[in-house]
């Protein structure tokens, strides 16, 4: 590992950001990435290779494609940083991580859950059709054009019923931000696994 250039990012800037994130699993991704980018400087082997390891596990805890395996890895690779990084930064990147990976939240993401519906491979939105009132008022909200549905019009009959496109649809959350029926909602993987037990 080369040492890399560090840019004028704090440590405190690091964690602010990291702050912003609800999630355990998402504060602890975002703490890395900011650190890799900013403050980590590479000059020691524990700090620098594990932080890169350690983003690459949580990315995968993110993307709902880790095992205990990745959690108990970062786990190691954390504790080990704490004691063989050469400076604060590194000790304190270690630290954060620690203090988050504890969290009940961050193993529940094995299940396909996140608690704070922020990591959104593990989340799914969906318009319930008796809540609907088929105003259209989430169609001129999608910019993703993700849903398909037909404004209803009191002479007409027969209207094709809103539902969102899953594959087009970006999880940006504006659909559920407009729906004035709480006709949108937000089903975490768990939930749509017992919904949907053949994996629709
Ligand atoms: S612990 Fe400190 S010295 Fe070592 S790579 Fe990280 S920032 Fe650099
Ligand atoms: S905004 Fe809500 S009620 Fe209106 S069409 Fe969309 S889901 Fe249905
Ligand atoms: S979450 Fe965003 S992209 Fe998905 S259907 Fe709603 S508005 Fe469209």
């Amino acid at each position: 590992m080369t040492e890399k250039e560090t840019t004028q990012v704090k440590m405190e800037d690091v964690q602010a950001k990291a702050d912003e994130k609800k999630c355990p699993v998402q504060q602890s991704l975002v703490f890395v990435e900011e650190f890799l980018a900013g403050p980590m400087c590479g000059k020691c082997f524990p700090c620098s290779m594990g932080s890169y390891e350690a983003r690459i596990r949580l990315k995968r805890v993110v993307d709902g494609n880790a095992s205990d395996e990745d959690i108990d890895k970062v786990n190691a690779i954390s504790s080990h940083m704490l004691v063989a990084s050469m400076c604060k930064r590194g000790k304190d990147t270690a630290k954060y991580i620690l203090e988050h990976i504890v969290s009940s939240d961050f193993r529940d993401h094995l299940t396909g859950l996140c608690a704070k519906n922020e990591c959104l491979e593990h989340v799914k939105y969906i318009i319930i059709p008796e809540k609907c009132t088929m105003c259209g008022d989430c169609l001129d909200a999608c910019k993703d054009n993700a849903i398909l549905g037909e404004r209803k019009k009191p002479y007409l009959s027969g209207y094709t019923p809103f539902e969102i496109v899953q594959k087009r649809c970006t999880k940006c959350g504006e659909c559920m931000k407009v729906c004035k029926f709480d006709a949108v909602k937000l089903l975490s993987a768990r939930e749509m696994a017992e919904k949907e037990p053949a994996g629709v």
